[in-house]
């Protein structure tokens, strides 16, 4: 049994932007499922603080040394099906309505980072695997090395840094080392940390931890050349020997059409087409589209960027509206966006519905009801969406990258093997040609619909075969063989 401690920006059920919420709030259960002693640490967000703090236990009060004063850190824990959740209180830095996207968020992580460190002392309890994810927790190898290298259970610790989308790389100004990190100059001058003339915590993850893995194969090869690599791809080649991608799995409990509470009607395999019908109608009624449990449902659920491959979508919109479908999308993000899906709802009432926001309830009744899950994405490095919607028997139509690539396979008629539909190049014409098939698919050939549906729902999504990476992984370098 080893000690496992996962440190990160969020995690479910407590708090979600992204699939990294997703990956947090499963993956520690699949270690702990293997005998592990498996702890989370956090920041308390105001969100969590509400609807969480009568399960928390108060542990202690201790200081980390921000802008050169002694800041107090509150510490708390709650243990939620054997696996223990600390949260890093701190009013100032957390307590704000959303939990990135502000101009001290350089501080505001530094602060984590130190307390989760300090937390380790605080506690005597020392992981043998730091297990950090994303930018957020990347200077924690870097700190830990440099700044505790002196301490024998400080320097027993091994890192494994994930990094789940390379182009959010907390890049800072180089006045922070000083002030915020306690970290010297050299660490900039030797290149270490610095990007750019100032600083990058994500930069910082890859050169100090022990090992760098990402969420899928692909993404593991696509970040090492120019094209992908956000300008870090010379560090990441560098490192090519210590980088491998692991696909991420979904919680089949959370996400599984049999049981979801979210939904109208539970449903198999066996019953997939009626079950899917009713929750179809169901959500066509309350969405106000056009009722018909017949019409070709296709579903969207994302965060609304670039990196999403939303535009092949607008740019299609006068096609995607030719035929007989129906659109609904889910989701939040930049504005320009929002309001061309906000306008192409106006003008196809009970065709097209956008929900401009976010919700949990709601994105399980879209994967429900829907037919297709259109993720047309520029990059993707490993995306979950795409293996939601093939547990709830709704075939992906997917670009070929990253982890899209890796999980998505093209139906192949003759073989009949493939669980959904992909096109190769970002560009809308061949995204189109590709949902003209799906469509054509859907209506004149419902043997071989039905066939996709199969492999779909039969395809493995769950932590089962990558947890046990992850663990070979931590197992090569504590020497357990
Ligand atoms: P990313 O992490 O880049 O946003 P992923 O596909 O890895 O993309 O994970 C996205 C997760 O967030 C999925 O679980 C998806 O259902 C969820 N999600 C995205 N946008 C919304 C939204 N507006 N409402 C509810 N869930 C959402």
């Amino acid at each position: 049994m080893s000690r496992i401690l996962l440190v990160a920006s969020e995690g479910l059920p407590f708090i979600k932007s992204g699939g990294l919420a997703d990956v947090i709030g499963s993956l520690p259960y699949e270690f702990k499922k293997k005998g592990h002693d498996v702890r989370v640490v956090m920041p308390l967000y105001k969100k969590i603080a509400i609807n969480w703090h009568d399960q928390f236990l108060y542990l202690r009060t201790y200081t980390v040394n921000i802008n050169y004063q002694e800041v107090n850190v509150n510490l708390w824990q709650l243990d939620r099906d054997g696996v223990i959740f600390y949260f890093i209180e701190h009013a100032g830095y957390f307590e704000r309505e959303g939990m990135y996207g502000y101009v001290d968020d350089g501080e505001r992580f530094a602060y984590f980072q130190k307390a989760v460190l300090e937390m380790l002392n605080q506690l005597d309890y020392f992981p043998e695997i730091m297990h950090t994810h994303d930018w957020h927790t990347g200077m924690i190898p870097a700190l830990c090395k440099e700044n505790y290298n002196h301490d024998y259970r400080y320097r027993g610790i091994k890192h494994v840094y994930t990094i789940h989308n390379l182009a959010y790389q907390g890049n800072f100004g180089p006045e922070m080392l000083d002030s915020c990190l306690g970290l010297g100059y050299y660490v900039f001058d030797n290149g270490n940390v610095r990007f750019d003339g100032g600083i990058s915590y994500m930069k910082a993850g890859i050169v100090y931890a022990d090992k760098i893995t990402t969420v899928s194969p692909s993404y593991a090869e696509e970040i090492k050349t120019p094209q992908f690599g956000e300008r870090l791809d010379s560090v990441l080649r560098f490192r090519s020997a210590d980088l491998c991608g692991v696909v991420n799995g979904i919680d089949t409990d959370l996400w599984n059409p049999k049981t979801d509470p979210s939904i109208v009607k539970n449903y198999t395999l066996q019953n997939v087409r009626k079950g899917k019908a009713a929750n179809k109608v169901a959500l066509q009624e309350s969405l106000g589209l056009e009722v018909d449990e017949n019409k070709m449902l296709i579903g969207i659920v994302s965060r609304l960027t670039w990196q999403k491959g939303i535009y092949l979508v607008i740019e299609q919109l006068f096609n995607i509206c030719n035929q007989p479908i129906q659109l609904v999308v889910l989701g939040s993000g930049e504005v320009g966006l929002e309001d061309k899906l906000r306008e192409a709802e106006a003008n196809n009432k009970g065709k097209i519905c956008f929900y401009n926001g976010y919700s949990e309830e709601l994105s399980h009744q879209i994967y429900a009801a829907s037919d297709l899950f259109l993720m047309p994405s520029l990059f993707e490095p490993c995306g979950i969406s795409q293996l939601i919607s093939m547990r709830y028997g709704t075939l992906p139509l997917v670009r070929e990258t990253g982890g899209l690539r890796d999980t998505v396979i093209p139906y192949n008629e003759y073989t009949q093997e493939g669980n959904g539909f992909s096109f190769t190049n970002y560009n809308s014409n061949d995204m189109m040609h590709v949902l003209w098939e799906a469509i054509d698919c859907y209506y004149n050939k419902p043997d071989m619909w039905k066939q996709i549906v199969k492999n779909a729902m039969k395809t493995d999504v769950s932590w089962e075969k990558s947890a046990e990476f992850y663990l070979g992984i931590f197992r090569e370098l504590l020497g357990q063989w």
